[in-house]
């Protein structure tokens, strides 16, 4: 039988082997297993590996044993060896019940996987799976300089899936029989790399590093490659999408919002204001990310495109990711427009339009009303939560999507929204949490980007500070104490926590506090600070002068609203809060937020939530309260958020301290996205590089037609998605 890339393992591998590769490590066909790569690289006598070992980790050191002693067990028959074996870096005990290997001899040299124990203060692996150097059969893999070191499971270790690869080797001693280099010659000599073959030989059996490198820096190219050929293939097919022109027209609600703004437009404002109008001005949909600083003021801009969408007699919708976000958007457009988004009620203008807002909050009539001016087109601006995706949301003619802080919804909520127009509409993505350039390239990389770098002028900005709580306790008083002084001089204040409180057990996790890496290992911190406890210590001690009241999840939307109401009209001095405060939502008389367990909050969450504050003329005060060390990685963190405002810079910070998987997002990581090598933060050129190459290969009618390899890997990157997507469904 001749083997391909596409041979099942389970006709070339036993079939114990091949079940455990297809079940535990997701591993079926044998192109699966070559681009299974080694984790790292044991070198032989001079790893320090056995020192970085924790208890409970699994792993495969390679090892020389030390000594070997056996005896009989105490309270049982039968007897015990305990086995020392070193490294160059560590020592570690493994132990053996009634086993005896008959090369199990100091100096022999071996490789031992397991989980890794302890017993009295010393790390130790009980009963390990090992594999020794017999000076037999194995000699030539053993011989190498470098063993490499695979992600295994519990039935499939290191070695079995080293034996695996080099049963695929062909007469020639390489992978040349098996693999068919997709890649352009051009390119690949254009930008110096391995042929395909030679890659995937060299990170499996490497003599030197310098292989080891050459040859990922190939195969990330083609990760990176068949990425960016699928972002580009979706843009050019959405490029060629029937859309709808939706023109400016002149003395429409476009012209009415402009003379109703309260302020002038910053310029970057108004570039991409007129990036935004050339575009809904053409007959293919528009597909644009704007990024922009919390607070640069990206809502005007959207606000602005969607009347002239209004205008052209299309309709726009905003998808807001919180029911606040969504119901603060609906009150601030419909205080800017007045008369103008009241078409068709008594003091309306009819010459305006109607502002709707759709929650899965509203009541059975007010739900069906709100489906009928969005079915007969009356509500020319509709604004919702992901109720808007559901089905029985018919638009009369939707012509513009606005998605505001996309973070929160997914790639394909965008396509279910896109989905309910007649053509494709415009799509406009708003977010405040600045992307780098790489991820931007990858998670957007079918988006068109825009950027808002500066905020309206006339800002005080946000000054920031850590507040040691165990280490300065007096600071904690003072924090309180600025507060007041902040409220009592007209200002209003934010406490955010990251726990509602009250009821215990597993309906209070921590609302949303996502992407805090809990970097110091604490199994045992206190739990986090909650909303409720913390509002009622504030009421009863430091602010009980002060009006203050809560906001959080538990809330019914009605009482979430009327918070916010409340707060926004000044009547609520002290808003005590979880993260539901964290997007968008704004007050510009606010001016002090008090972080409590700042520490429990990721870096741009925390960005987020202090863009909460300085939105108007002040200048804004945010104190990070935490219990951690100053000098703690976790202390360290803080601090760098309080000494930066550039979100850009934070976004970076967050990146290295999350899993690139968080990142991309369930949706994107992993195999789904074909990314095993490449590295979003440090692989930044050759991404770059790899975009220009995918556009121009993509640049003539004849698209892939010419690169046949290439096609089938963009084909497979395609399946792979969509079955990972009908087994979500
Ligand atoms: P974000 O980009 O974070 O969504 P918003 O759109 O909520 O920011 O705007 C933040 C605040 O700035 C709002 O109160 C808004 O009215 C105000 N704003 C927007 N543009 C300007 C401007 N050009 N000059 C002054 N204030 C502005
Ligand atoms: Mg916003």
């Amino acid at each position: 039988m001749a083997v391909t890339l596409g041979t099942p393992l389970s006709k070339v591998l036993g079939p114990k082997t091949a079940t455990g590769m297809a079940e535990q490590l997701g591993l079926h066909t044998v192109l699966d297993l070559l681009r299974h790569y080694p984790r790292r690289y044991a070198r032989r006598g001079e790893q320090a590996d056995l020192a970085d070992v924790q208890v409970g980790d699994r792993v495969t050191v390679l090892a020389q044993v030390k000594s070997v002693t056996t005896r009989p067990m105490r309270n049982r028959r039968g007897s015990l060896t305990e086995v020392v074996v070193g490294d160059g870096s560590g020592r570690m005990k493994l132990v053996f019940f009634n086993h005896r290997h008959a090369h199990l001899k100091p100096n022999a040299w071996g490789m031992f996987a397991g989980t890794v124990g302890e017993y009295r203060g010393e790390k130790q692996f009980a009963h390990p799976d090992m594999h020794l150097i017999t000076g037999s059969a194995d000699e030539d893999d053993w011989a190498r300089a470098l063993v490499p070191i695979y992600p295994a499971s519990k039935d499939v270790s290191s070695w079995v899936i080293q034996k695996s690869v080099t049963l695929l080797l062909g007469a020639g001693g390489g992978f040349g029989d098996l693999v068919r280099d997709p890649l352009p010659e051009e390119i690949r000599a254009r930008h110096g790399l391995l042929p395909l073959a030679a890659a995937l030989l060299d990170i499996h059996r490497p003599t030197t590093m310098e292989d080891v490198e050459r040859a990922e820096e190939r195969l990330k190219w083609d990760e990176a490659l068949v990425l960016q050929l699928t972002l580009a293939a979706r843009r050019r097919a959405a490029a060629l999408e029937p859309g709808t022109a939706r023109s400016r027209r002149s003395g429409g609600l476009l012209d009415a919002v402009d003379a109703a703004l309260p302020f002038a437009l910053t310029e970057g404002q108004r570039e991409v204001g007129e990036e935004l109008a050339a575009e809904l001005d053409r007959d293919q949909p528009m597909h644009r990310l704007l990024q922009g600083e919390v607070g640069s003021g990206k809502t005007v801009v959207a606000l602005r495109a969607m009347a002239q969408v209004v205008d052209a007699g299309g309709q726009a919708a905003l998808l807001a990711p919180t029911e606040v976000l969504a119901a603060q958007h609906a009150r601030g457009i419909r205080d800017l427009l007045g008369p103008l988004g009241r078409a068709g009620e008594l003091d309306g203008d009819p010459d305006g339009t109607r502002v709707t807002l759709l929650t899965g909050s509203l009541k059975a009539a007010a739900r069906r009303q709100a489906l009928a001016e969005v079915a007969d087109g009356s509500a020319g601006i509709v604004i919702g939560t992901h109720a808007l995706l559901q089905e029985g949301v018919e638009f009369a003619d939707l012509g513009l999507v606005v998605v505001d802080e996309q973070h929160r919804f997914g790639v394909e909520q965008r396509d279910a929204l896109r989905a309910k127009g007649h053509r494709p509409p415009h799509v406009l993505v708003m977010t405040a949490t600045p992307i780098p350039r790489t991820v931007a390239m990858t998670v957007y990389g079918d988006l068109e980007i825009s950027t808002l770098r500066q905020l309206p002028s006339g800002r005080g900005g946000v000054s920031s500070s850590v507040v040691p709580a165990v280490e300065k306790p007096g600071w904690v008083d003072r924090a309180w104490a600025r507060l007041r002084e902040e409220v009592l001089a007209g200002r209003q204040a934010y406490v955010v926590c990251p726990r509602i409180g009250d009821v215990a057990g597993p309906d209070d996790q921590p609302e949303d506090a996502d992407g805090a890496p809990d970097d110091e290992g604490r199994g045992d911190r206190r739990p986090p600070l909650a909303v409720l406890d913390v509002a009622e210590f504030l009421r009863s001690g430091p602010l009980s002068d002060l009006r203050l009241d809560v906001l959080h999840g538990r809330m019914t939307p009605e009482e979430k609203d009327a918070a916010m109401s409340a707060f926004a009209a000044g009547t609520t001095q002290v808003l005590v809060a979880t993260t539901v405060v964290e997007v968008g939502v704004d007050v510009p008389n606010a001016t002090v937020m008090v972080v409590m367990d700042a520490d429990r909050f990721g870096v741009s969450q925390l960005h987020q939530l202090r863009g909460r504050v300085a939105r108007g003329k002040h200048p804004g005060l945010c104190l990070l309260v935490t219990d951690a060390p100053t000098a703690s990685p976790t202390g360290q963190r803080l601090a760098a958020v309080a000494a930066t405002s550039d979100g850009f810079e934070l976004a970076r910070l967050d990146l290295e301290t999350r899993r690139e998987g968080d990142v991309l997002g369930a949706a994107q990581s992993g195999k789904r996205s074909g990314i095993r090598l490449l590295s979003l933060l440090e692989d930044e050129e050759l991404i770059a590089t790899a975009r220009g190459e995918a556009t121009a290969l993509l640049a003539t009618d004849r698209g892939l037609a010419d690169h046949p390899g290439l096609a089938a890997e963009v084909a497979a990157l395609a399946t792979d998605e969509r079955a990972d997507y009908l087994e979500k469904a």
